[in-house]
């Protein structure tokens, strides 16, 4: 069976463990989880890094530290992982559903726009798959916060990928967030990451992850926290998985362009266009006719594959959230499909999938 993903952890995670474990730490957030984050900040360039539970709680620290309080509304794209909405709520803000570029898979610029209310405290932009948007990022931020709207990044698909500009995904919002679960380019099984070049964001995020801690004694708080920290034996699976990354990028790029080249010529399947100078695509994503057949054919043919995110307005966990009609987001969830994407594919799978999704569609065309 070829999955549609697995992580791959080997040899090198087990050396790091072992190592780690006969050191005498105490598992917990330490030297390792400092040495991990210095890693993530060198490679994407931003001043501050921390680690955290998972990509839901980083975005839900994000946005405390952002100043969120109970009713504000904050604009999220109506294709992304659940996680990007459930997480406002879970800081007590309500989400509002916004539609997304054709082409980006990000947010649409003018819809945002359109969206803003009196109750709009930010604005979260995902970068679906390593993808920005069409429009300036920058301006975009500027434009928000002369209106007192913050700009967070959720970049849980983005490690690897970069801006026109060179910057790295996720360091262009006042905060950006990472994923380390187990489908992302690199995990620790669980995990999330945050980045800012904020000093002040910085302080409020160290301290919420450590009970409110103020840094004046083990029990000194000037503020409601939690406890949101990572670990140390994370961190040295973290560590070994970084040694990968700068190869898994340019697997990730040659896997989407071998499907790409493979899968040019077929008129029912539209692979969504990848600059692959500057993105590490973490799926093969594409719009395809009779989804739902060809993923039932692939599956008897031992390929796995996964229906891309359905619109979240039209799921039951947000129908409170915002009504409204998103014919993007929604062609996505009857089109969208995410072929077999795991690093350890080797260019001979790539081509037995390829072929079954031609024959796929020739039979059917007879
Ligand atoms: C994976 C993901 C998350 C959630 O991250 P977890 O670590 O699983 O909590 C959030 N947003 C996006 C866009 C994701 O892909």
């Amino acid at each position: 069976m070829i999955k549609q993903y697995e992580p791959e952890f080997g040899f090198l995670e087990a050396e790091y463990v072992q190592k780690y474990m006969l050191s005498g730490g105490y598992l917990t957030e330490f030297k390792v989880t400092q040495e991990f984050s210095e890693e993530i900040k060198n490679f994407v360039s931003s001043k501050y890094c921390f680690l955290t539970n998972n990509g839901t709680v980083s975005l839900m620290l994000s946005m405390w530290a952002l100043g969120i309080r109970p009713g504000d509304e904050v604009l999220v794209p109506n294709f992304t992982m659940a996680a990007t909405a459930q997480s406002v709520y879970l800081c007590s803000g309500t989400p509002k559903f916004v539609d997304v570029e054709a082409t980006t898979l990000c947010i649409d610029h003018d819809s945002l726009f359109e969206a803003i209310s009196p109750k709009t405290a930010g604005v979260i932009l995902v970068t679906p798959n390593g993808r920005f948007p069409s429009y300036d990022v920058d301006k975009l931020r500027q434009r928000l916060e002369a209106k007192g709207i913050w700009l967070l990044e959720d970049a849980a698909q983005s490690l690897g990928s970069f801006y026109e500009d060179s910057k790295h995904i996720g360091t262009k919002g006042i905060i950006g967030s990472f994923s380390l679960s187990p489908a992302k380019i690199i995990s620790t099984g669980q995990g999330g990451i945050i980045i800012t070049d904020s000093e002040k964001i910085a302080s409020k995020i160290l301290k919420l992850k450590d009970f409110g801690r103020d840094g004046n004694g083990p029990d000194q708080h000037d503020q409601i926290g939690g406890n949101f920290k990572f670990t140390d034996l994370q961190a040295a699976v973290g560590l070994a998985q970084m040694t990968k990354l700068t190869e898994r990028i340019e697997l990730k790029k040659r896997i989407y362009k071998q499907y790409s080249e493979e899968l040019a010529q077929l008129p029912e399947i539209d692979l969504i266009h990848h600059n692959l100078s500057l993105t590490a695509p973490w799926f093969v994503d594409g719009l395809f006719e009779k989804r739902d057949q060809l993923s039932e054919f692939l599956r008897m043919n031992n390929i796995g594959t996964r229906a891309m995110y359905p619109p979240l307005s039209l799921q039951e966990a947000f129908k409170y959230a915002s009504p409204g009609s998103f014919p993007i987001s929604e062609a996505i969830g009857k089109k969208g499909l995410w072929l077999p994407s795991s690093v350890n594919l080797t260019q001979d799978d790539i081509s037995k999938i390829c072929s079954l999704i031609i024959k796929f569609f020739r039979t059917k065309a007879q």
